[in-house]
């Protein structure tokens, strides 16, 4: 499924966000309602509404969105003392956005389990 929403708006520079990384087919920008000292949301450029839609053909962007957390975590000093990247799947998962997005969250020490 492909849907349009206020992140294809930040690939397309529509919309302000303060973006930290780009290549071709990944963005990193800072989440406007940051809940850790470093909280910033990696995406595909390409339209994928939710985990549901992971197939063999995109998955490899989705591990790219991993590959970016680790560069962004190696480059800000967040390797060693830990992070933790979060993806919400639909309602009871949390998510309000419709375009999958990594959550990296970091500078603090987090809780476990999140609720
Ligand atoms: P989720 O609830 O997992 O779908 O996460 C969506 C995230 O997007 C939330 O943490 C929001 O704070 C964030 N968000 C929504 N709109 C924007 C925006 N325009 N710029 C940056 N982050 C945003």
């Amino acid at each position: 499924m492909s849907q349009e929403t206020i992140f294809t708006k930040i690939i397309n520079r529509e919309i302000p966000a303060d973006i930290i990384y780009e290549d071709d087919d990944t963005l990193a920008f800072k989440d406007i309602n940051p809940q850790a000292p470093f909280h910033v949301l990696i995406i595909p450029k390409q339209e994928i509404a939710t985990i549901n839609d992971i197939n063999n053909e995109n998955s490899h962007l989705v591990g790219n969105l991993y590959t970016v957390a680790a560069k962004l975590a190696k480059q800000n000093n967040f390797a060693d003392d830990g992070y933790r990247v979060v993806m919400n799947c639909n309602e009871h998962g949390g998510q309000t956005v419709y375009h999958i997005h990594l959550h990296m969250l970091a500078g603090k020490e987090m809780g476990w389990p999140p609720y």
